[in-house]
């Protein structure tokens, strides 16, 4: 065919349909390995088995009714140590956590009245775009693949379908679509971005920010996991007096301090806690507001990317100052686009509200 350009809605339209004529079993190997824990496991166990494997999150099953539990993600380990936090003292704290079994954390999770991550699942022969919708409405961030057992008809978890996983397959397939992506991301509204003056109510909640999530370095860790648990994000960029984002503290980072079984941490400035950070740590991802949507293809192509802290570039007046914050749901709800609501939760509905 003649070589022509894509607008960025034909290129997304094209995008859509290469989603809709693959399946999620398109985007693993031939060969993968797949974590799934017992929900009669102690929490504690499972955070070795994790850390030994190197993964965040893993399915859950119930041996005794052979079927699918829901996933055990970093978003679980949050709410354990927030509920800790408030009703033991700090040995029993990291002794309960430790002694929890898998099981129990849905009742840890009605009791800090938090949503409980949905059972939502999907068979892994459906086409990937399907996938990307439920992928786009459920909290967990992530959908466990589910297949039926031939002969006994029982349940069998395939694998796990991450939004990293589906934009990293695009962004390997699809260079010569994801190309023509040339807008800007802060022109396409792809993410959240600083505005002030639409702040609600700036006189009691005054944020400099608003309506990002911020912390500065002197912020304890106990004050960032409550944002974490309070306003359902995942990371919070650490900012200067002047808006200068120094770093940014996520989900996983918490996951590092109970691995070194201090429960204490929580009191600990971020300051502190970032020097416990992995020495192999990748480091922050930033972007311009200028940058394309192709740009950022590019990147997650080469780099394990989870999100983007868009910051001022160097032509500005302020280089380095927070602009925004890009998730890898944002970039695949611009993907999908505006979907039909799921019934029920009010998920759906959610999800509507900050579509594009
Ligand atoms: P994901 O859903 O990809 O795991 P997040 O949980 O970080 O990513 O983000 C969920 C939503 O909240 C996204 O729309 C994102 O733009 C927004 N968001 C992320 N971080 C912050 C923050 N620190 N403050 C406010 N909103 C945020």
């Amino acid at each position: 065919t003649p070589h022509r350009t894509l607008t960025h809605p034909e290129a997304l339209e094209a995008l859509r349909n290469f989603l809709k004529e693959r399946s999620s079993y398109d985007v693993f190997p031939v060969s993968f390995r797949l974590i799934v824990l017992d929900t009669q496991l102690k929490v504690k166990k499972a955070l070795d088995v994790m850390l030994l494997y190197g993964v965040v999150s893993a399915p859950l099953w119930n041996t005794s009714t052979a079927k699918f539990a829901g996933m055990f993600t970093v978003q679980d380990v949050i709410h354990l140590i927030q509920y800790y936090y408030h009703t033991s003292s700090w040995e029993g704290a990291t002794a309960d956590v430790e002694q929890f079994r898998l099981h129990s954390i849905r009742d840890i999770e009605k009791a800090l009245v938090v949503p409980p991550p949905p059972l939502l699942s999907v068979h892994p022969l459906r086409p990937l775009y399907d996938a990307c919708r439920y992928l786009i409405r459920t909290h967990a961030r992530r959908l466990p693949l589910i297949d039926r057992d031939t002969q006994t008809g029982g349940e069998v978890v395939i694998s796990v379908l991450t939004q990293y996983r589906v934009l990293k397959f695009i962004a390997v397939n699809c260079r010569d679509i994801t190309q023509y992506l040339t807008a800007s991301v802060q022109e396409m509204g792809i993410g959240s971005y600083v505005s002030p003056e639409s702040n609600p109510d700036p006189i009691n909640n005054p944020n400099k920010y608003y309506p990002l999530a911020t912390a500065t370095m002197q912020t304890t860790v106990f004050d960032v996991v409550h944002m974490f648990s309070e306003q359902g994000i995942s990371a919070v960029p650490i900012v200067d007096s002047d808006g200068k984002v120094l770093n940014l503290y996520e989900t996983v980072d918490v996951i590092t301090l109970v691995r070194n079984g201090a429960y204490q941490s929580l009191d600990l400035t971020i300051s502190q806690a970032l020097k416990q950070r992995a020495v192999d740590f990748p480091g922050v991802v930033t972007c311009s507001p200028k940058d394309s949507l192709s740009a950022i293809f590019s990147l997650i192509k080469i780099r394990r990317v989870h999100r983007l802290v868009v910051v001022q570039g160097r032509d500005d007046p302020n280089p380095g100052r927070l602009v925004g914050i890009i998730s890898l749901s944002d970039i695949m709800r611009a993907l999908i686009g505006h979907d039909i609501p799921l019934g029920g939760a009010g998920v759906g509905a959610e999800v509507v509200d900050k579509a594009l």
